[in-house]
């Protein structure tokens, strides 16, 4: 069989890793310039964007070393029983993509994941030699992120941490039982064994730093990982306790969610069908309450249904606001700042100016209206000077007014 090219390689190699979801991608519309088709192509193979820790938007060559794999792991569609086209990256090829897109403005930075070949020792080596190359012989600065692998030897995973901004191990699946049977190969203690060196580490690295100037940095965009939802029977509730036990034994920066999506030549034990999007989306909004609005996983978990899923109709906050009427309405004049957090449709900003602007004057309803996207959600959960919403929070339609409408789907869209 004929060599393959690097840009072969890369075609195969870029596609593999996009069922990665811990290096968010953007949702810009894809525009191509392929072919000498204008400039600016937003679907360049492999690029992906993620947000760097100063909040800034940044574009990253996200890419497999190779997706040959000794492992197994049903959902993956790197597995090793999968038919699917195979390449293999050397460390130097990547470093020579990485330099030349990043020579060309393409991108900002690296993502670099990998199937284990031979061993995970061997794979995570080479792993960090791309890595080492960048940093030690380019001085390259730019942002890199590695996927590390559990299995491997924690000295080796250091060494990823010394040359990489973030370093993430993937959880995988929400519970153990579903990672026993869709990962034969992993192992769950393994996989928290492996995050909590990576803690230590990230935490001995910064009391360092603090009593030594020129200490090494480890990580110093922190560790995240990922789940994948939908690929067993985890429910929002489990999958937000996981999350939450995550964040507090490990000190992550995020927890990625992915919702499972069929894969080519999927394994028979998957389901047939892909969780809706939406999903993925509440229990983002799930973990965007308990990390900015100061909810508790146990109030996150108190707005799921009967099922243990988050309602899909409408936001985890509004689901919580309806269980739990009796907390409203608060008074935008005299409530505390937790107590507003918890009105829907007051985000962290809007909370913020209704503190500074309540100090010199009593609010209206109108003031707090030109705060908020819409008044409408709010109205019901609220007093001011000129409004009370007197029996609006006990009518049993509550949820059927604020609920988004559904969108009527275009017959001949694109
Ligand atoms: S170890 Fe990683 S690459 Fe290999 S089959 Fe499992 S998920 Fe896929």
């Amino acid at each position: 069989m004929a060599a393959q090219t690097v840009l072969q390689k890369l075609e195969i190699l870029a596609d593999a890793a996009k069922y990665d979801a811990s290096c968010a991608s953007s949702g810009t519309a894809k525009k191509n310039s392929l072919g000498g088709k204008g400039i600016g192509s937003t679907e360049g193979m492999g690029i992906c964007h993620a947000y760097a820790p100063d909040g800034r938007c940044i574009s990253l060559l996200k890419i497999l070393l190779t997706n040959h794999c000794i492992f197994d792991c049903h959902y993956c569609v790197n597995r090793k029983s999968s038919n699917v086209a195979r390449a293999r990256f050397s460390p130097q090829e990547v470093v020579d993509l990485t330099l030349a897109f990043y020579r060309r403005n393409y991108i900002e930075g690296l993502f670099l994941s990998s199937g284990i070949v031979k061993s995970s020792n061997h794979t995570m080596e080479q792993i960090v030699e791309v890595a080492r190359i960048l940093r030690e012989e380019h001085d390259f600065r730019g942002y890199i992120h590695l996927k590390t692998i559990p299995e491997a030897d924690p000295e080796i995973v250091h060494q990823a941490g010394l040359y990489a901004d973030r370093v993430s191990i993937n959880v995988e699946l929400p519970t153990d039982s579903g990672l026993t049977r869709l990962a034969p190969d992993k192992d769950a203690r393994q996989i928290e064994g492996a995050m909590g060196k990576v803690k230590a580490d990230l935490v001995e690295a910064k009391d360092a730093r603090k009593r030594f100037k020129h200490a090494p940095r480890f990580a110093p965009a922190g560790q995240s990982t990922q789940m994948i939802v939908g690929a067993d029977a985890a429910t929002d509730a489990d999958i937000v306790g996981k999350a939450s036990r995550l964040y507090d034994n490990f000190r992550l920066r995020r927890v990625y969610y992915s919702a499972f999506s069929p894969i080519p030549d999927a394994s028979a034990v998957l389901p047939l069908k892909r969780p809706p999007l939406i999903r993925e989306h509440r229990l983002y909004q799930s973990d965007w309450l308990m990390r900015f609005y100061g909810y508790k996983p146990t109030d996150v978990m108190q707005a799921t249904e009967a099922d243990g899923n988050l309602p899909l109709d409408i936001d985890p906050k509004l689901a919580w606001a309806l269980k739990f009427r009796e907390a409203f309405p608060v008074d935008v004049n005299r409530a505390s700042k937790e107590q507003l957090l918890r009105v829907p449709g007051l985000g962290v900003k809007a909370v913020s100016k209704i503190l500074a602007s309540r100090r010199h004057r009593a609010l209206r309803l109108d003031d707090v209206a030109r705060l908020t996207q819409s008044i409408t959600k709010v109205r019901p959960f609220i007093c001011a000077v000129d409004w009370r919403p007197i029996t609006l929070t006990d009518r049993a339609d509550l949820r059927s007014l604020l609920a988004p409408k559904a969108e009527q789907l275009e017959l001949f869209a694109a």
